[in-house]
C-alpha cells in the first residue's frame, strides 16, 4: 500500500509557520517513502474561514517551495479538497452512525447548554455536557423532529475504559474515556465538526499517515472511535512536537512573528526557513544542521524525530539565512536576489509618490525610506515616548492598536488610521500628539516621514503587527496580568480608568 499523507489547514488566519512546519514533515515523508503529498482544506469553520485566508496559505506553501501531488488548486482522484465542498458527504456519513447506533440526536437548547456548563464546573467536572439526549426513546426523538426542535448528531463515546494506541513518534498512549465528552458530529445547520470531516476525509481520501502537531493529541481518541463506530482501520498517527515561542508556550503572533509572509517581506531565503523549520523537529546524522530540502528526503528517518518541543529561536534562523546567503547566492548575484526581493520596479513604483515631495536631492532618497528596508528599528523609550507618557501607557497604546487593527481585520493605512483614533479615544490621550508620536516612532524609527498611514499600506500586514509587538518589547513588555486588565478595558471601550489620561 503506497504511502499517501496530507495537511489540513484551516483557512482561519494568516499563513503560520507552523503549518509550513507540519506540511514540510508530510511532503518529506511522501517523497522519502515514494507517497503522495495531498493538501486539503478544512474550513468546517463557517464564521472565521475566509477564502483569501485559503489563498494566502497557498501562496505561502508555494513560496516555501512547498509543493503538493493534489489539493484544491490541482484537483486529483479523492476530491474535492475543500471541506465546504463536501457537506453532503459528512451528513451521509453521519446519518450512517444514527443508523448503527453509533450516534444520537440530542435537542439541547443553548440555554440548557450553558446550565450545564455552569453545574459542570460547580462539580468540578470538566466535560459540560451531560448525555441527556443520548438514550431517549425512537418515539420522543420523532415526536420532537415533528415538532421541529432543532438538533445536533453527537457520538457515542464510552463511559468508561481507556483509548488506547500507539503513536508512531510518542509511543503507546493511554486516554480515559470518562474524560471525553459525546462529539458533536453535525451541527444544527447540517454543518460538519472538524471531528467528524477530517476523519470521514482521511478516510475517503487513503490518508496511510496522520502526521500533525502534538496540539491534536487530545483529539485523536475520539478519532479512533470515529475509525471504528464507521468500521475502518485507523492511519498510523504520528504527533509531531510544537514549536515554542520564547516562554516555553505554543508559538503565537500574540508574542513572535508568525507568518510566512513576515518572513518573506523581512529578506529571509525561503531554503533557511526550510532548513529552520525541518531542524526544529528533526536531527540529521552527526549534527548536520545546514542542509538541503533534498537532503533530509534522502536521510530522513522517523526515528530522528523528536519528541520535546522546539524553540523557535530567531537567532538561529538568522545564523541559518546567513550561512545560506553565504554558501548559495555569489557575489554577481546578490544584488539581483536583494532587488527581487524589495528593490524591485513594482514595490518602487507605489513607494516614490510617498517621497516624492519629501526630497530635496536624490541623495535624501535613502535616509527617507530606509525603515521599508530594514528589520531592527533603533527602538528607546525616549524616542517611543511622547514627553510626559509613561511607558506603560505608551506599550498599552500598541497593544490597543494591534486589538483594534485585528478586530477590524483592515490592517491597511485606512485600518491604520481608524485604529489609531479608536486608541486614542478608548485611551482618553491626544490623538497627534501621544498616539501618532508612539506610532511613528514604532513604525519608522524616527519621528518624522513619508504619511505613517501610506507607509503602513506598503510595509504590509505582518511587518506592521512586528514593529508593534517590538515596540512593546522595547518599552519592557506588558505582564500577563496587566493585559488581563487592560482586555477587560479594552472590551468595554474604556483604558482610561487603567491609565489617567495624559
Ligand atoms: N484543520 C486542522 C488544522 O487546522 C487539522 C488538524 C489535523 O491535521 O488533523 O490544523
Amino acid at each position: 500500500m503506497s504511502v499517501r499523507v496530507r495537511i489540513a489547514p484551516s483557512p482561519t488566519g494568516d499563513p503560520h509557520v507552523g503549518t509550513a512546519y507540519i506540511a514540510l514533515f508530510n511532503l518529506i515523508f511522501a517523497r522519502h517513502f515514494g507517497g503522495t503529498f495531498v493538501l486539503r482544506i478544512e474550513d468546517t469553520d463557517q464564521t472565521r474561514s475566509r477564502p483569501e485566508y485559503e489563498k494566502n496559505i497557498i501562496e505561502a506553501l508555494k513560496w516555501c517551495k512547498i509543493e503538493w501531488d493534489e489539493g484544491p488548486d490541482i484537483g486529483g482522484p479523492y476530491g474535492p479538497y475543500r471541506q465546504s465542498d463536501r457537506t453532503e458527504i459528512y451528513q451521509k456519513w453521519a446519518y450512517e452512525l444514527l443508523k448503527t447506533g453509533h450516534a444520537y440526536k440530542c435537542f439541547a437548547t443553548a440555554q440548557e447548554l450553558s446550565e450545564m456548563r455552569e453545574a459542570a464546573v460547580a462539580q468540578g467536572h470538566r466535560s459540560g455536557y451531560d448525555r441527556r439526549y443520548r438514550d431517549l426513546s425512537p418515539a420522543e426523538v420523532r415526536q420532537r423532529e415533528a415538532s421541529g426542535q432543532p438538533f445536533v448528531i453527537r457520538l457515542k463515546v464510552p463511559l468508561t475504559g481507556d483509548c488506547v494506541y500507539d503513536d508512531a513518534i510518542r509511543g503507546r498512549v493511554v486516554f480515559p474515556w470518562a474524560d471525553i465528552d459525546d462529539q458533536v458530529l453535525l451541527k444544527s445547520d447540517g454543518f460538519p465538526t472538524y471531528h467528524l470531516a477530517n476523519v470521514v476525509d482521511d478516510h475517503l481520501m487513503k490518508i496511510t499517515h496522520v502526521i500533525r502537531g502534538d496540539e491534536w493529541m487530545s483529539s485523536t481518541p475520539k478519532h479512533i472511535l470515529l475509525y471504528e463506530s464507521f468500521g475502518w482501520k485507523h492511519p498510523v498517527f504520528m504527533h509531531m512536537p510544537l514549536l515554542l515561542g520564547k516562554d516555553g508556550k505554543k508559538l503565537s503572533k500574540r508574542k513572535n512573528p508568525t507568518s510566512i509572509f513576515y518572513f518573506r517581506d523581512s529578506g529571509y531565503l525561503p531554503e533557511a526557513l526550510v532548513n529552520f523549520l525541518t531542524l526544529m523537529g528533526y536531527s540529521m546524522p552527526a549534527d548536520l544542521e545546514l542542509y538541503t530540502l533534498e537532503q533530509i528526503i534522502a536521510e530522513f528517518d522517523p526515528k530522528r524525530i523528536g519528541i520535546s518541543g522546539a524553540f523557535f529561536d530567531i537567532q538561529k534562523l538568522n545564523w541559518v539565512n546567513q550561512k545560506k546567503i553565504i554558501e548559495t547566492i555569489p557575489d554577481r548575484d546578490l544584488w539581483r536576489r536583494i532587488v527581487d526581493w524589495n528593490f524591485n520596479e513594482a514595490f518602487m513604483q507605489k513607494l516614490m509618490p510617498l517621497i516624492h515631495k519629501r526630497i530635496k536631492t536624490f541623495g535624501d532618497f535613502m535616509e527617507q525610506c530606509s525603515f521599508f528596508f530594514v528589520n531592527e528599528l533603533p527602538l528607546s523609550p525616549d524616542l517611543l515616548c511622547p514627553k510626559n507618557s509613561p511607558p506603560e501607557l505608551i506599550c498599552a497604546l500598541f497593544q490597543g492598536m494591534i486589538w483594534s487593527l485585528d478586530e477590524q481585520e483592515d490592517w491597511s493605512g485606512i485600518g491604520f488610521e481608524k485604529a489609531s483614533h479608536e486608541v486614542a479615544e478608548i485611551f482618553g490621550v491626544h490623538h497627534k500628539k501621544v498616539v501618532m508620536h508612539a506610532l511613528f516612532a514604532a513604525i519608522m524609527g524616527k519621528l518624522q516621514g513619508p504619511s505613517l498611514y501610506d507607509s503602513v499600506s506598503l510595509l504590509g500586514k505582518d511587518r506592521t503587527r512586528v514593529r508593534l509587538m517590538n515596540a512593546i518589547e522595547a518599552l519592557g513588555g506588558i505582564s500577563n496580568k496587566k493585559t488581563d486588565i487592560l482586555k477587560k478595558g479594552w472590551q468595554k471601550r474604556d483604558c482610561k480608568i487603567v491609565f489617567q489620561s495624559s
